[in-house]
Formats: C-alpha cells, sequence, structure tokens
C-alpha cells in the first residue's frame, strides 16, 4: 500500500547561474518593486555593488540589513518590525544558510516574497522550502516549513569562488549526506510518487561530488569559476534542496534526514562543545556521514567516504570536531533521541552507534 496525500502542488526552485547571474533581476522580478536586502555582514559586503548595479532602474533596494546572527525567532520579530522591511514589498535574502534561512521565514510571518542570493555554497538553504530555526545560544530549535521555496534564487558563481573555500567544503560534507540519508530512511518502503522522485534526485547529490569534488575544490582556492565548479556549486545548492523539497513534500514521513544530520543536531544541544563556534554545519555533517555508514553495515561506502572525506580534508575522527571520548558518554544518547532517524528502517541503538564510533576510531589509529 502506498500512502500518498490525495491532493498536493509542489513548487521547485527557480535559479539562474552563472557569473552574471545577478542580470537575471531585471527579468524575473516584476518591475519597481521595492526591496529590503537581509543577509549576513560577510555576504552583504560580498554582493553589495554587484547587486546596486544589477537593480538599478529596475528594482527600488530600500535598504540593507543585517540579519542578526543568528536564526532565531527573536531576530525574525525585530526584522519584522524595521522599517525598511515594513515598507518593502520583496525580501533579498543574501549570505548563508542561517542568514537566508532568517529571511526565508520573515517572508512567511509577514506575507513578502523572498528572493535568494548565496554568497557561498555551504548548504542548500538558498533553494530549500524549510527555515531551520536555533535559539539564541545556537541550539537546535526547530524547522520552519514553508510553502514553497524562495520566488527565484541568483547563484553568482564569481561571487561563490572569491567567498572562503572551507564553505564549498562544507557544503561538499552536507550535500552527501543528502543521498545516504535518503537511501538509507527510504529502504523498505513502498514511495509516493514525490518520495520515489526525491531518492532518485539525491542520488544525483553524491555522484558529481565524487567525480567533480577534488577538481572544484582547487579551482576554487584559486577563484576561478570552472565547469567542475559550477557543477558541485550546482550539486550543494539545487539538486539537494529539489531533493529536499520532494522528500519532505507530504510533512508526514520525512525521508531528508537521517543519523548523519542527528550526529550534528545532537552535538548543538551541548553549547560548551562550541560545536557551532567553531565547526560548520556541513563539515561535521560529513562527518557523520561516516558514523550513519558504519552503522549501516555498508563497509565499502564507507571506505570510499572515509577516503574521500580525507582527500578533500572533511573531519574523519571526533577529535577534528573537538570532541573526546568522554563527550561521547552524553552525545550518544542525545543522537537517539533527535527526529532525524524517526523513520529508519530499523531503530538505531545505543551499541550500533558506539561501534560505529569504535569502528572509525580503529580505523584512525591504522
Ligand atoms: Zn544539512
Amino acid at each position: 500500500m502506498i500512502s500518498s496525500m490525495p491532493n498536493y502542488s509542489l513548487r521547485l526552485p527557480a535559479f539562474t547561474v552563472g557569473k552574471d547571474a545577478l542580470s537575471a533581476i531585471r527579468d524575473v522580478i516584476p518591475d519597481h518593486q521595492k526591496a529590503v536586502v537581509i543577509g549576513g555582514k560577510k555576504g552583504i559586503n560580498a554582493i553589495r555593488a554587484r547587486l546596486e548595479k544589477a537593480a538599478q532602474g529596475a528594482v527600488d533596494i530600500l535598504d540593507f540589513l543585517w540579519y542578526g546572527g543568528e536564526a532565531s525567532e527573536e531576530n525574525i520579530v525585530r526584522l519584522s518590525g524595521e522599517d525598511a522591511v515594513q515598507r518593502a514589498d520583496i525580501l533579498f535574502a543574501v549570505g548563508g544558510g542561517k542568514a537566508l534561512d532568517t529571511c526565508k521565514a520573515l517572508g512567511l510571518r509577514i506575507g513578502k516574497p523572498v528572493y535568494a542570493f548565496p554568497t557561498i555554497a555551504s548548504t542548500c538553504a538558498a533553494c530549500t522550502a524549510v527555515a531551520i530555526l536555533y535559539h539564541p545560544d545556537g541550539s537546535f530549535a526547530g524547522p520552519c516549513f514553508l510553502p514553497g521555496p524562495p520566488r527565484h534564487t541568483f547563484i553568482d558563481t564569481e561571487v561563490i569562488a572569491s567567498a572562503p573555500e572551507r564553505y564549498l567544503w562544507a557544503g561538499l560534507g552536507d550535500t552527501c549526506a543528502k543521498y545516504f540519508e535518503a537511501a538509507v530512511s527510504s529502504r523498505g518502503d513502498e514511495l509516493a510518487y514525490y518520495h520515489a522522485l526525491g531518492v532518485s534526485v539525491s542520488r544525483s547529490c553524491l555522484e558529481p561530488l565524487l567525480r567533480y569534488g577534488e577538481q572544484a575544490f582547487r579551482d576554487h582556492r584559486e577563484k576561478k569559476v570552472t565547469e567542475e565548479l559550477t557543477q558541485v556549486i550546482l550539486t550543494i545548492i539545487v539538486t539537494t534542496a529539489v531533493a529536499s523539497i520532494l522528500l519532505t513534500a507530504d510533512r508526514i514521513i520525512d525521508y531528508n534526514t537521517g543519523l548523519a544530520h542527528a550526529v550534528f543536531y545532537a552535538l548543538t544541544a551541548f553549547p560548551e562543545l562550541h560545536l557551532e563556534r567553531d565547526h560548520l554545519h556541513g563539515e561535521v555533517v560529513g562527518f557523520g556521514v561516516l558514523i550513519l555508514l558504519l552503522a549501516d553495515g555498508q563497509e565499502d561506502m564507507f571506505r570510499k567516504m572515509y577516503a574521500f572525506n580525507r582527500s578533500v580534508g572533511l573531519p574523519t575522527g571526533i577529535g577534528e570536531i573537538g570532541i573526546t571520548e568522554s563527550d561521547l558518554q552524553r552525545v550518544l544518547p542525545k543522537v537517539l533521541s533527535m527526529p532525524d532517524i524517526a523513520h529508519n528502517p530499523y531503530p538505531v541503538t545505543l551499541d550500533m552507534l558506539s561501534g560505529a564510533f569504535r569502528k572509525l576510531q580503529e580505523m584512525n589509529e591504522h
């Protein structure tokens, strides 16, 4: 028996990509709308001049506002009271995941369309229909689902290629996870149309990264926009978001996430570990992929991904994400309580999890 929604409409990401992606503003956005730009400080700095030039005569930019440093309810409320936000017809979300998500959730709250301008390729936030919210102390608060992705996403490959390379690096980790988490959590289920399509799409989250990841990373280091880099940027931002939208379409069964993300979100529950201060989301999720594969008994794939993590410098040991053996005692039970693994073909147990961490440790010692 396949369970599916009786009626549904899905909106998938619309985007423009390229060195001159912002020039599409005048084709995509209705004339003379008033926009307020909300983003991270670094993101706004990176794109401000190009954005002002591209918007000239097409969109009236009222102001540039800092999102506040955390994707939190508090910042959404504060921003909704800003004069420029109230006067704007549309919101321009600029920066990385947290800035984009804050602006997306704000758009939903005040009923204004959001256009996204990612300045790094670290997560798929620029094209997803969900905003991940945190408490002001950085601990995970929960997802805020939106009726659709941003109206249009402008992916300026030159801006992204000039961003610090660690963001692309973390993006590799987050994007690989999408395939493994979708494949494991949907295993054995009869899938609804959108879920089956999502699982197929998630396969395209892994393959381009294994093929082009290392080269793209080198090109990025030299700030060169190549076809390899563009493919990797699109995989991180667009492919992963398409998979995410399809895999969470009915809000009932969530095939979008799994053990790799459970490891990350569990760690955010211990502010004293300073995970958010010292490490990026995708960096830790990329580590979590290794735990997922070991817990799932996928030894060959584990070796492949272990080698991949090594080749691009993603973490392979707990020391690299600032965790000690004794921290694990507290962290592992928390991992088991995360909603990310609520839908799994078998219950993940403490034994499975500690076995996976032990095997990884042994691998590192060899
Ligand atoms: Zn993620």
